[in-house]
């Protein structure tokens, strides 16, 4: 007959070093961080939004003059912070409405928390 031998939360190590959010081990994430899809980088910047180590992580990719991508929570373009990537294509007649959007991908009008708007 096996046996599980259980420890006690005391005798296991918690790792209380901060981790980055978008790091799965698999890239996984890796697309929607450097996507030229507005949805894609509200999505990023919104899981940004949560990770411990977002300022030392927009920190050092301005230091390093990252040339695209979301970085701590900013859409970065030629090592600086943008406010928009502008699509391909031509620019529309009418403005777009601005895309609300929380980590999970709910559009919820009424929430307000969580949410980043681009
Ligand atoms: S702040 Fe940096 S480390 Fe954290 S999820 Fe965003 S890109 Fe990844």
């Amino acid at each position: 007959m096996n046996t599980i031998q259980l420890q006690s939360i005391d005798d296991c190590s918690i790792s209380t070093i901060p981790v980055a959010r978008c790091a799965d081990g698999n890239g996984t994430l890796t697309p929607l961080f450097f996507s030229d899809h507005v949805l894609d980088i509200a999505r990023a910047k919104a899981i940004c939004a949560k990770c411990a180590l977002r300022v030392s992580c927009l920190d050092e990719a301005l230091e390093r003059e990252e040339p695209w991508g979301v970085w701590g929570g900013e859409l970065l373009s030629g090592g600086r912070i943008v406010a928009h990537k502008r699509p391909g294509g031509r620019p529309p007649k009418r403005p777009r409405p601005p895309i609300i959007v929380n980590e999970l991908g709910v559009v919820d009008p009424n929430e307000t928390i969580d949410r980043v708007a681009v």
